[in-house]
């Protein structure tokens, strides 16, 4: 799919939650994944684009983006190994890899293209820094290509990546595409039983129509510090295969929480307008809390009402309402003046109007 950019602004998407360990994913390989591992001589050829059977979401797995994020992981991750503190990138930064099996040359390689991105790229945000978003919008576009160069990316940053790339498709590339298919066959197959009653929800509940188009994922081993980020134009989901706190149903609920960065404005739009008929100072976060609440709630609801009753969604599961006293003070807004309209029980003015209020 070729992904239109406007490279002039881009919506964002704050990012998930703050408290997630990154992990190895358990799961079981796809038919394609097999298919991946065997064909060392020819990984180029397997296609990024993975062929699911549900329309909502179009999963891939691709060279240059797992490259990049996890170039960018280890070099943040390298910092924080020599100390530094890289604000709340560094709590999440995973361990340092063994460089032991690579040779000479490889190892040098990869150390010039890690140079790279601690020189340029750490200490920047992937999802709130233009040039990083621009350059995740190209590599989620070249897919599995041969090479990169001509493609409008920032000269550099293509050295350091064509740099990296041998040793990356030697040591680690396999094992990456193998654990982001994995992940992709789990999620697919909870996006195809309860995927179209959630969107028709979430539409519903947020008040925006559903994307027309299939959602684009890119699914990564390391997406972000927080595991998962969306920008808007297009919408472009990043999401990491290899984070705890996003796997199995609580994958399908970040799957449809970032899908719903894209749902969100008539709800920031009337929490704006609310706290100006109320003259009072519009809160910061106060909208992606409302995102998290309702997608979680309408989440377990339609997990519930499928047997599954024990399931807790994200924000409360990961601790996210604790983190702060703010947060703390949403959760019992949501929980008492916004869940009436989740229920049925109030409007969506009335209830915004109620939350508000209680500010
Ligand atoms: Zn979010």
């Amino acid at each position: 799919m070729k992904l239109k950019t406007r490279h002039k602004s881009y919506g964002m998407s704050a990012a998930l939650c703050a408290l997630m360990a990154i992990v190895g994913c358990a799961g079981r390989i796809s038919g394609q994944a097999q298919t991946a591992v065997k064909n060392d001589r020819e990984p180029q050829q397997v296609e990024a684009r993975v062929k699911t059977d549900q329309d909502i979401f179009d999963f891939h797995s691709g060279f240059w983006m797992n490259l990049h994020h996890f170039l960018y992981q280890q070099a943040l991750a390298q910092k924080v190994a020599q100390g530094e503190r890289l604000g709340r990138a560094s709590r999440y930064a995973d361990k340092v890899v063994s460089v032991d099996a690579l040779n000479d040359g490889e190892k040098r390689d990869w150390a010039a293209a890690l140079e790279h991105y601690q020189k340029f790229y750490v200490s920047r945000d992937l999802l709130g820094d233009e040039e990083l978003v621009k350059i995740n919008y190209r590599l989620a576009e070249l897919e599995n290509e041969s090479a990169l160069k001509q493609f409008g990316l920032p000269e550099a940053a293509v050295a350091a990546l064509e740099q990296a790339a041998p040793a990356y498709r030697a040591h680690w590339w396999k094992e990456h595409d193998r654990i982001n298919r994995a992940w992709i066959a789990v999620a697919a197959s909870l996006v195809k039983k309860y995927g179209r009653g959630l969107s028709e929800q979430f539409a519903s509940v947020y008040h925006e129509a559903w994307a027309k188009e299939p959602v684009r994922v890119e699914v990564a081993i390391y997406a972000n510090w927080a595991g998962a980020y969306t920008t808007l134009r297009p919408t472009l989901i990043t999401i990491s295969s290899g984070v705890a706190a996003v796997q199995d149903y609580a994958a399908l609920e970040t799957l449809f929480h970032e899908a719903n960065h894209a749902m969100i404005r008539a709800v920031s739009v009337a929490i704006r307008n609310e706290c100006m008929a109320q003259n009072k100072p519009v809160p910061r976060d106060l909208w992606h809390m409302t995102l998290f609440y309702t997608t979680g709630e309408i989440v377990k609801r339609a997990l519930a009402k499928d047997g599954q009753k024990d399931y807790a969604p994200y924000a409360y599961k990961q601790g996210l309402y604790q983190i702060s006293p703010e947060n703390q003070r949403y959760q019992r807004l949501l929980e008492m003046r916004w869940q009436p309209y989740l229920d049925g029980k109030s409007d969506f003015a009335e209830a915004m109007k109620q939350m508000v209020a209680g500010l």
